[in-house]
Formats: C-alpha cells, sequence, structure tokens
C-alpha cells in the first residue's frame, strides 16, 4: 500500500442486528454528510444508534437526531468535562429529560487525565445525574477515565442505596468506553452494570480490553463507537461512525470463537433491555 495517497478503507461488510450503544453523530466532524453517515448504519445492518448527549446544547441536539428515525434514541447528560456548567444547565436539562424522549442519563462520571472541569465539579454534576436517573427511572451512561477506583466507589454507594431500580433483570447503567481491568469489569457488573466495548478493542497490543471482551458474559455486553472518536481498525486514524460498530462486534466474535451474528445478537438485546426500547428488523417485529 503506498503510504502517499491514502486509499479509503473499504465500507463495514454488514452485520445484521447490531446496535451502536454510544454515539455522538451531532459532532461537527459528522455534519457535512451527516445523512449519508446515518444511511451507511442502516445498510451495514445496525438495528439502533444511542445518540449520547454531554451538554444541554448536544443533549437537545441528541433528541433532534433521534427524532427523525424511529430506530435511534437519545440520552439527556452533562459529561464529566463541562461539568463546570452544572449551574447553567441543570434546569434546562432537567426540563429537557422532565419533557420525555430521553432513554438514559449521561453521559456522566469522572475524568481525572483532562481534568477540564475541577474534580469537586465532577463530582457534584455526576451525583446530581445519578439522583435525576433515579428520579426519572431511567439508566445511566458512565464516562471514567483515570478515575477507576473513585468512580467505582461513587456507584458503588448509589447502587447499595437504590438497588437494581429498573427492574430485577434489567441493568441499572453503562460502563460506557470500558477501559478498566477484567477484575474491574467484574465489580461494575456485580453492581448491575453492562460493559460496553469500543473500537479500540481491535488495536494490536489491547491485551487488557481484548480480555475483557473474550471474557464477560455476552448477556452483559454492549458495543459501541462513541464516533467521531476511537475508530476500530480497519479504519484507525480516521472519523469514527456508528456503522464501524459492526467491526467491532465482530472482531469481539472472532476472539470468542463464535459468529459475529451472535455477538450482534446479544449486545442488541442487552442494549434494548438497558434502554428500554425494542428491536425490529426487516420482516419481524419486536
Ligand atoms: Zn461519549
Amino acid at each position: 500500500m503506498s503510504k502517499k495517497k491514502k486509499p479509503l478503507a473499504p465500507p463495514p461488510a454488514p452485520l445484521p442486528g447490531v446496535v451502536d450503544a454510544h454515539a455522538h453523530t451531532w459532532d461537527a466532524q459528522l455534519q457535512p454528510d451527516h445523512a449519508e453517515v446515518i444511511e451507511r448504519a442502516w445498510n451495514t445492518g445496525l438495528a439502533a444508534i444511542v445518540q449520547v448527549g454531554c451538554d444541554l446544547r448536544t443533549t437537545l441536539a441528541s433528541h433532534e437526531i433521534a427524532s427523525t428515525d424511529h430506530r435511534m434514541y437519545a440520552t439527556a447528560g452533562l459529561h464529566p468535562h463541562s461539568a463546570s456548567d452544572l449551574a447553567e444547565e441543570r434546569e434546562p436539562i432537567e426540563a429537557a429529560v422532565a419533557s420525555g424522549g430521553y432513554v438514559a442519563i449521561g453521559e456522566t462520571g469522572l475524568d481525572f487525565y483532562r481534568n477540564l472541569s475541577p474534580p469537586q465539579e465532577q463530582h457534584a454534576a455526576l451525583h446530581w445525574q445519578l439522583d435525576l436517573a433515579r428520579r426519572h427511572d431511567l439508566p445511566v451512561v458512565i464516562h471514567s477515565r483515570n478515575a477507576d477506583e473513585e468512580c467505582f466507589e461513587v456507584l458503588r454507594q448509589w447502587a447499595s442505596e437504590v438497588g437494581r431500580y429498573l427492574g430485577a433483570d434489567r441493568e441499572i447503567g453503562m460502563m460506557h468506553c470500558f477501559a478498566g481491568d477484567l477484575e474491574l469489569a467484574e465489580r461494575y457488573m456485580d453492581l448491575g452494570f453492562s460493559i460496553s466495548i469500543p473500537g479500540p478493542v481491535t488495536f494490536p497490543g489491547n491485551d487488557r480490553g481484548q480480555l475483557v471482551a473474550r471474557s464477560i458474559p455476552l448477556e452483559r455486553m454492549l458495543v459501541e463507537t462513541d464516533c467521531p472518536y476511537l475508530t476500530p481498525l480497519p479504519w484507525r486514524g480516521r472519523r469514527n461512525e456508528p456503522a464501524y460498530v459492526a467491526e467491532t462486534a465482530r472482531f469481539v466474535a472472532s476472539l470468542r470463537g463464535i459468529d459475529a451474528t451472535e455477538v450482534a445478537r446479544h449486545t442488541a438485546e442487552n442494549a434494548a433491555r438497558l434502554f428500554g426500547f425494542s428491536l425490529t428488523s426487516p420482516g419481524e417485529t419486536a
């Protein structure tokens, strides 16, 4: 392959029924050809896309995008990077959630890698959103970076207070872009969280992520893009988009020695159960 002219990577091979459990197609990088991005997802066989809000603007944008297709869903949240905006955004985000049409709260959590908001403000935003989720009977979408034990401790305490508030058979949240080790994944699953596997699982040398993807029960796994970030192979270095979740699911299947359709089916069912939506695929009704 010539280095100077980077050929376009081929589009992903279809994988019917797969769900992107965490996408940000409102991002500016995905705007110039947004309709094509979404169309490529359906052409790749995606059954659903969860559009995740990171502040008031993108919470509303997620809802607006989701309203264009019954296979898209929206979450309402304030990202730890934007936690300093809590005072201004709290009320309008609460109002958006109260008006309905959101399937989860978040993404929220702790990020001590970039520390774009001070830790105490991240904690305040996280506690507010955990409470908001409980009040509206919605699951939470958790972002944890360089905060493994601190984030776990907050969620352990919260989970011990709220229990399985969405029902005994339903998870209470997802660990988005899970990057911890298998032991931490097991502790989160014990609390009632699903573990979401992102594109970097495909990177050579990601032994920890691959061990998690190979080992956790399929019944607790989700797959996601976090687009436009975290692009899986073979598109690494380019913009990510929902269609590429098919490749992440396919890679997980290869790690586990099972058919990709099995990974697609389980992770889609898990997403539908967590977020409380029903799956429909062509020629079928859920
Ligand atoms: Zn995200």
